[in-house]
């Protein structure tokens, strides 16, 4: 006999548990199951983001930053010092505690909110019956009246560079080397690789970073891929573009161990030796073993569970939300998902605008935008003014020492309707939701430009790029 759930959720990641506590608040009996166990083994709540992505990233980002600022910030700030050193272990020990204390709040939560929590692996069978393979090897089964399937997203793995846990590793085993390397190579200059290659590069290790298409970061606005590669290859990150790896060898034992990666690129073939080699060219959808013959449920040529505009299935009853479906792997865009479909299901309205969610990659400087990039509005057709305005004339800014990289304002040429933001520099991550409020609130770059600014901050690079729009940024010749 299975126990009968208003709203069952496959997966507690960042789509999963946000469909559970907000279907809860909206008083539905809901039960949301996990597999993962954290690296005390017991189960962990919290997904990819929460376990091994951008929580314990960020707190090796911050670690590192720390450390890096200390031989080439303070310096210039008439602070000295002797040694400085840095104690891997405890770098990664305070990481797993900052996870421990997160994973640990989402089980709180759903107390607190009356969801059930299951651990173990869900399959979802016809009828919306679902069955939960539990750690002790014993089995419930659930069954929704909705079905939200969160299930995530897994690493890609190369054919030529199967991960190993010590010399080849994923974005997981890259959060917890127990040294610096002193050769680190990456594959990928994604999101991923140039996160976790900067901590790496940040405590001493040299990076090489792969990349197999010619330009860098292609998804982003080209003129602020072209600044921030300037930067990061001022900090001695490797960076080879339009290099194709195709093959790796592992060579001595443990610690010893080596990494041969060959890889062609305009020069022909090449090859490099190193201690540790982080594979990351991108996710796939967690789809293996989550759906039982017969569910009506579709999956796409990307292993994705195909879904419509509101995130249904197709299939009554069953929807999906974040990095197993369309659309962008990144966990707030699962978080509005799972809180539209929650709220789809009571009768409420639930949407998510695409077209304003941002992006945001947290390396130093940080790249962060929403909206159309200039080449996607040259392709499209649509007629745009740009406005920028750079942090090296921003007093907040320099006062830091973080005069690097500017902001973009793009607008239509005719309503002057703001269209996206582009931004590299210090704290961009922050300062890209005044992008996404104006766009969701259809203002104009005019509206920003009039809207009084603090000063001394670093959001003025935002006021003086909206006022450049119409050439009267007061800060820069025009
Ligand atoms: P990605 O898609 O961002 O980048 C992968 C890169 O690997 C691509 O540029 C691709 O051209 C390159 N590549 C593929 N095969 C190659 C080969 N054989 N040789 C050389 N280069 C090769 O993927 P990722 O960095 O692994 O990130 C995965 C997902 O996780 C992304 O969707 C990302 O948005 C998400 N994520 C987001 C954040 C964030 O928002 N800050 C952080 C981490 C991950």
């Amino acid at each position: 006999m299975s126990e009968q759930f208003d709203i069952v959720v496959i997966g507690a990641g960042p789509a999963g548990y946000h469909a559970a506590i907000r279907a809860a608040q909206l008083g539905m009996k809901v039960a949301c199951i996990d597999a993962a166990l954290g690296k005390d083994g017991k189960p962990a709540l919290g997904g990819t983001c929460l376990r091994v992505g951008c929580i314990p990233s960020k707190a090796l980002l911050d670690s590192s930053r720390q450390f890096w600022n200390m031989g080439h910030l303070f310096g210039d700030h008439g602070i000295s010092f002797k040694d400085a050193k840095i104690d891997v272990g405890a770098m990664v020990g305070r990481k797993d505690r900052i996870v421990k204390q997160f994973t640990g709040g989402i089980a709180t939560l759903f107390k607190a909110n009356k969801v059930t929590p299951y651990y173990g692996f869900a399959t979802l069978h016809p009828e919306r019956l679902v069955k939960v393979k539990q750690h002790d090897g014993s089995e419930v089964e659930l069954t929704g009246t909705n079905v939200i399937i969160a299930a995530g997203s897994d690493s890609i793995e190369l054919p030529f560079a199967k991960f190993d846990g010590e010399a080849i590793v994923d974005n997981v085993g890259a959060l917890d080397f127990t040294e610096v390397p002193k050769r680190l190579a990456v594959i990928g200059a994604g999101v991923i690789g140039l996160e976790l290659g900067s901590v790496w590069k940040r405590l001493g290790a040299e990076v090489t970073i792969l990349e197999a298409l010619p330009d860098f970061l292609a998804v982003a606005d080209a003129e602020v891929a072209k600044a921030a590669l300037k930067e990061f290859r001022k900090q001695g990150l490797d960076i080879r573009l339009g290099a194709k790896v195709s093959k790796s060898v592992v060579t001595g034992k443990g610690k010893k161990k080596e990494v041969v990666v060959s890889y062609a690129d305009k020069d022909g073939e090449q090859s490099i030796t190193v201690d540790r080699l982080l594979v990351a060219v991108g996710r796939k959808a967690a789809s293996k073993g989550l759906l039982a013959d017969g569910t009506g449920v579709k999956l796409d040529d990307r292993g994705r569970i195909e879904v419509d505009e509101h995130c249904h299935t197709g299939v009554d009853g069953v929807w999906a939300v974040g990095d197993c479906v369309r659309g962008p792997m990144l966990a707030h865009k699962g978080f509005e998902e799972g809180i539209a479909v929650a709220e789809l299901i009571a009768g409420l309205p639930g949407h998510v605008n695409f077209d304003t969610i941002p992006w945001v990659i947290y390396t130093e400087p940080e790249i962060a935008w929403v909206g159309r990039t200039e080449q996607q509005l040259k392709e499209d057709g649509v007629p745009y003014r740009a406005g920028s305005f750079p942090f090296a004339a921003i007093g907040r800014a320099v006062a830091m020492g973080e005069p690097a990289g500017f902001v973009k304002v793009l607008a239509h040429a005719e309503t002057d309707r703001v269209l996206g933001m582009h931004l590299v520099g210090v704290g961009v991550s922050e300062l890209v939701h005044e992008g996404v409020l104006t766009m969701e609130f259809k203002g104009s770059a005019d509206d920003l430009a009039r809207i009084c600014h603090a000063h001394p901050t670093l959001s003025e690079a935002i006021h003086d790029a909206a006022m450049a729009v119409d050439k009267r940024a007061i800060h820069k010749a025009n």
